[in-house]
């Protein structure tokens, strides 16, 4: 088998499973104040410590969440209150479904965001901008930093979801001016069902709950904290220490796809070393995503609905590709890929594009 669907989820790591392995034995609730609840406290303090270090966030300002779509609601529903709300037009589900009503802020050919639009939509009350560090289906990385000083000019607050980028990119809080940052464990190699959000001081004080409960998280989020999943995060976030090793083997994936007559899309700006969005002209992103799995391969097609349907991809929309939005998978490495996958790919795509291709045309 040849998983090559990172961006969906990343394969488990072994760390990770280890600290999991780990936490189940711990018994005690984190709010206890017995013996048993205080070594659950250490658990979980620890875990907050690794992520913090890791992305350059002092620690009381991460908010373990369940996940990135939570962290993103968190964000919105927290920092967005009163403000307008703008979101960039290749934003995951996520974000958009979190606000529906907000102003979008246009992305060029490439999905890269439109750094003068926005300039244009910060003026007047304030705002909560929500710009991706890096798009999930084509790889494509954000001016973020240039966007949090814009934001900071205009008195406008700026959430990040890194969901896609941490563990692969660097990433440090502090550097990135952002307000607000979401991150996912299942993405990084951990297990799913755990996520943060990271917060500046400033959102920090600022932030509502959207989930009130027991006061957990100081108060930034109710609930018993799933201890197993956020200490197999912090293990994640500990051993992924970045993917441009991936990316030479990305490259021979796309090469492969090109000279089978695939359209590499936004390849030509700084993207995520393990992503590559390919077209194949008249061949609907479905029917390669199943022939490659009868052979195999694993892949995917824009963005999988909860369904298992495929939707047409809004982001290839955003970026004015036309019919290949329609015609394009993902490719995403995992953090595991071995040189034999990029072979198996090479094979399984050629037979693949010599079949469908041919009919199609
Ligand atoms: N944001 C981005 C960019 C994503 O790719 C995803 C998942 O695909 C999410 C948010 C949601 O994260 P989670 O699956 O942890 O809820």
């Amino acid at each position: 088998m040849t998983y090559l669907d990172a961006n969906a989820t990343e394969p488990m790591r072994p760390e990770s499973k280890d600290a999991v392995r780990a936490a189940l034995e711990v018994t005690g609730n984190p709010a206890s104040v017995h013996a048993a609840g205080r070594a659950a406290r250490r658990l979980l303090e620890d875990a907050r410590e690794v992520v913090a270090a890791a992305f350059a966030v002092r620690p009381e300002h991460v908010v373990f969440t369940s996940g990135g779509t939570e962290a993103d609601a968190l964000a919105i529903h927290g920092l967005g209150q009163g403000r307008r709300i703008v979101v960039s037009a290749t934003e995951h589900n996520a974000v958009r479904a979190a606000a529906p009503r907000a102003a979008v802020l246009p992305v060029d050919e490439n999905g890269v965001a439109d750094m003068a639009a926005l300039q244009t939509l910060l003026a007047g009350s304030p705002a909560l901008v929500c710009l991706m560090l890096a798009n999930n289906e084509t790889g494509t990385i954000q001016p973020v930093a240039e966007a949090a000083a814009l934001c900071r000019g205009a008195g406008a607050l700026l959430h990040v979801d890194a969901v896609q980028g941490a563990g692969r990119l660097a990433l440090s809080c502090a550097e990135l001016g952002a307000d607000s940052v979401a991150v996912s464990s299942h993405k990084l190699g951990g297990p799913s069902g755990a996520g943060a959000l990271l917060l500046s001081s400033d959102a920090a004080g600022r932030i509502t709950p959207l989930i009130v409960g027991g006061g957990q998280e100081r108060g930034h989020r109710g609930g018993t904290p799933p201890l197993p999943a956020i200490a197999g995060f912090a293990a994640a976030v500990r051993a992924a220490t970045g993917a441009g090793a991936l990316a030479p083997w990305r490259d021979r994936i796309e090469a492969a796809a090109i000279a089978a007559g695939a359209v590499a899309l936004a390849a030509t700006v700084p993207r995520l070393p393990n992503t590559t969005c390919l077209a194949l002209p008249g061949v609907r992103a479905e029917t390669q995503v199943i022939a490659l799995d009868l052979a195999g391969v694993q892949v995917s097609a824009g963005a999988a609905c909860s369904s298992g349907k495929v939707a047409r991809s809004h982001v290839l929309d955003a970026m004015r590709a036309g019919p290949l939005a329609d015609q394009a998978i993902r490719v995403s490495l995992p953090w595991n890929a071995a040189e034999a996958d990029v072979w198996s790919f090479a094979q399984a795509y050629q037979a693949m594009a010599d079949r469908l291709s041919r009919r199609a045309g």
